[in-house]
């Protein structure tokens, strides 16, 4: 069944946390305007209709919430807390999440129009981050060092200081969690900077942080532009890392600027994952997946599988599966159960992605299916599939971040693992084959973050490693090594 396309007012949901007068800033456990009084309007991409207002923050404000980090990381309420406390206090962080989770979910589809079913997942996972993180504090070891006669020499894993975490508005909630987690995990204090369309669920998130033990200061929140709040963060000489995820561009900027004090940065980019049907694949699972992988939250989703690669001989029975599974992702309203795939998340990323079928036709690519705005009443792009494409052209190398998808045809293992390594980014690659040790060889020969055989893209809860290779990124989230993303390591030599 086709869910709606227009929003009915009737049901649309209206927060309590969204009524009233305008978000303010959440500096040393205070709400304060920003010091210039200016403020921002958030719009429900749906109805492109006002939400409610947030503050524009300016150097002055973030300097106040750099310094109010900064306080807190020198406070003994934070510093000197045991590593265990330091972990109930995460646990009662996820505790206060998972009580507020629809609420958490229905403020992320009302800014970037995803399906209630994907944020409340998103917020779900949440959880899940900050109850593995809960775990680190006591498993932080450092290490003693080999130390000769009448010495002891031992390195220890201490907190960067004040991290600012920048991200942005494709899973808003969800990638707070994965920045302010581990950050406080290994007893940093933190400065985020959300996108500035979707910073609703991140304040909402501080509100409830009063319902925790967290001391003041330790999480402060500044809204704004990425050109005015996000290049002071950015800026600041007394921010010690900053843990980013967005556009390779502003990835590349922000490198630039984390000179001035030599910052830490993780650097979580863009990507244009190649997804690999060799023909003994179990072609019906694969093309379910390949669908979900270019489609879910309408392909606005930095590990989408936007390259489709299909051994020819299979490639006429593939595209019909494909076809089939792509008609099954009707874009409506995000709040109808039904709904699968809601708008693109504001009028200029829908122009931009339209822009990309001239783009497509101009290059002399056939788009095969999809390629319409899908009427007129709304910011709906239909699944979109671009054939008779060459891997040089602009839809097959650059990131376009909507529902749509290349197609091409390979014939041998070294064309395809070429093909998909012919890329500026490097963040998931999908592998479909029955034969095992054809799909472990490609999985080593891929250059990408991530590898997912004979299955969709799995995210874990804190686990697993994510992040990119070329331009899709610098560092990684989870696993173990985020732990020294977050720490500086001390040498300490003692003469006894
Ligand atoms: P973006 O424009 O790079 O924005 C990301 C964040 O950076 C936003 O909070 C933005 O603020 C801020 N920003 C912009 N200019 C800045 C500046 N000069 N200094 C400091 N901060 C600045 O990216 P986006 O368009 O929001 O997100 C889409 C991109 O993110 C895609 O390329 C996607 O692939 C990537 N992404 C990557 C991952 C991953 O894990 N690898 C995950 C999700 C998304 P405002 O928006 O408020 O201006
Ligand atoms: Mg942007």
């Amino acid at each position: 069944m086709n869910a709606p396309r227009t929003a009915d007012p009737v049901t649309r949901p209206r927060p309590p946390f969204v009524q009233g007068a305008p978000k303010e800033l959440f500096i040393d456990g205070v709400w304060r305007p920003a010091a210039s009084g200016r403020t921002l309007e958030t719009l429900d991409p749906m109805t492109e209709q006002v939400i409610t207002s947030i503050a524009a923050a300016d150097a002055d404000d973030v300097d106040l919430a750099v310094r109010a980090a900064r306080r807190a990381f020198r406070s003994d309420e934070w510093s000197a807390l045991s590593p265990y406390r330091r972990g109930s206090l995460l646990l009662e962080i996820a505790d206060v999440i998972e009580a507020h989770a629809d609420e958490l979910a229905t403020l992320d589809t009302l800014e970037m129009g995803g399906p209630l079913a994907l944020t409340r997942w998103m917020v779900d996972h949440s959880v899940e981050v900050f109850r593995h993180y809960a775990g680190w504090p006591t498993k932080i070891y450092g290490q003693t060092a080999p130390s000769s006669p009448g010495q002891l020499n031992y390195v220890l894993k201490q907190p960067l200081g004040v991290v600012a975490a920048i991200t942005p508005w494709n899973g808003p909630f969800l990638q707070m969690t994965w920045k302010v987690a581990p950050a406080l995990a290994t007893g940093n204090t933190v400065v985020v900077k959300p996108a500035q369309q979707t910073s609703l669920s991140t304040l909402r998130f501080a509100e409830l942080l009063a319902e925790t033990g967290l001391p003041r200061g330790v999480v402060n929140v500044v809204t704004g532009t990425g050109g005015i709040t996000g290049e002071a963060l950015i800026q600041h000489l007394d921010v010690n890392k900053v843990t980013f995820t967005g556009s390779t561009a502003v990835g590349k900027h922000l490198l630039e600027a984390s000179a001035g004090n030599l910052k830490r940065v993780t650097l979580e980019l863009g990507g244009k994952s190649p997804t690999i049907v060799f023909a003994d694949a179990d072609l019906p699972a694969a093309a379910r997946a390949a669908a979900a992988d270019f489609l879910a939250g309408s392909g606005q989703s930095c590990v989408a599988g936007t390259r489709i690669f299909v051994e020819e001989s299979v490639r006429k029975e593939f595209s019909a599966l494909l076809a089939d599974e792509m008609a099954t992702y009707v874009p409506g309203d995000p709040f109808h159960p039904d709904t699968v795939m809601g708008p693109m998340a504001s009028r200029d990323h829908y122009n931009k992605v339209l822009s990309y079928f001239t783009i497509a036709r101009e290059a002399g690519a056939v788009i095969t299916t999809g390629g319409t705005n899908d009427g007129d009443d709304g910011l709906f792009v239909a699944p979109t599939l671009i054939e008779n494409v060459t891997n040089d052209m602009r839809v097959a190398q650059e990131e376009i971040f909507g529902p749509v998808a290349v197609l091409l045809p390979f014939s041998d293992v070294d064309e395809v693992v070429r093909m998909s390594n012919d890329s500026v980014y490097g963040l998931a690659a999908y592998v479909w084959t029955r034969d095992l040790s054809r799909a472990h060889t490609v999985a080593a020969r891929l250059e990408s973050g991530s590898v997912f055989i004979n299955t969709t893209g799995q995210m874990s809860a804190g686990i697993l490693p994510f992040g990119g290779v070329k331009q899709s990124g610098i560092g990684r989230d989870h696993g173990t090594d985020v732990i020294d993303a977050f720490t500086e390591t001390k040498t300490v030599v003692v003469n006894l």
